[in-house]
């Protein structure tokens, strides 16, 4: 469902060129939960960035069923990171003066046109609050997020990026902030929204304990990836190629 092949990315640090992704290739299928794992700095969250549009790669593609989505034109852009994905970060980048409610509404807020959020509007709360009731927080809507755990953030982060229905979730170390037990509560509700729901999603980690509830592993190494089928336990440790640039 979603490709990537042949990826390549670096960054400039001052005058000098980083590369971060060498030729990577990856296919996600529809319905899995993949999960990539790597060392710090190995550009898991580069990848996904170009995954989900956020980011163009150098040279390479990704196809999303198939058609070319990484040279859309930002329009066109916009509308995938509206309506096929769904971003959940280490920070949970919730608003601090709206209530979890509002947080949760914000990207169909973003969305509309002021006129066309009126008119929706009953329709997207009654959503927003079926998220929230899911994701366990029917009682904390009214608050905000400084009065929430962090792990009712990210469930509130994780609510966020369900509103619009998205077919992809991509997670960027959804537990990184978490301590080890509501770190797992997160990852049991990925696993549930992706068996129940049929959502696809990619987590970024570098938490093997916590790539057990997923499809399948792959592990970044020296800006592409490899298979890790079977490797459960971590794997022998490589230095990212690139590290000493
Ligand atoms: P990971 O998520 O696996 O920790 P990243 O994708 O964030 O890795 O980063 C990979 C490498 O690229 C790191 O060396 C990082 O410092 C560098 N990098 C990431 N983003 C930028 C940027 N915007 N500008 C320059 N260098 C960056
Ligand atoms: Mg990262």
């Amino acid at each position: 469902m979603l490709t990537a092949e042949n990826l390549c990315k670096a960054y400039r640090r001052h005058a000098v060129r980083v590369p971060v992704l060498n030729g990577l290739d990856l296919e996600v299928k529809t319905g899995e939960f993949l999960s990539i794992v790597g060392a710090s700095g190995s550009g898991k969250s580069t990848l996904l960035h170009l995954l989900g549009t956020l980011d163009a790669p150098d040279s390479g593609r990704i196809l999303l069923d198939g058609r070319r989505i990484d040279n859309l034109p930002s329009r066109d852009r916009d509308a995938l990171r509206n309506r096929v994905f769904g971003y959940i970060f280490q920070f949970y980048h919730l608003l601090p003066e709206l209530t979890t409610l509002d947080n949760v509404l914000m990207p169909a807020y973003i969305g509309h046109s002021v006129v066309g959020w009126w008119k929706a509007r009953s329709k997207w709360r009654a959503r927003a609050v079926e998220l929230l009731t899911k994701v366990g927080l029917g009682h904390r809507m009214h608050h905000r997020p400084g009065q929430l755990s962090g792990g009712e953030m990210q469930r509130a982060a994780v609510a966020r990026a369900l509103l619009t229905s998205p077919r992809v979730l991509l997670a960027d170390e959804p537990t990184g902030n978490l301590d080890a037990a509501t770190g797992d509560e997160i990852v049991r509700l990925l696993r549930d929204l992706n068996r129940e729901d049929g959502v696809t999603i990619v987590m970024v980690t570098h938490n093997l304990d916590i790539v057990t509830a997923t499809d399948r592993v792959v592990r970044m190494v020296g800006g592409v990836v490899t298979d890790d089928t079977g490797a459960r336990k971590p794997a022998p440790f490589h230095a990212p190629l690139l590290a000493a640039v």
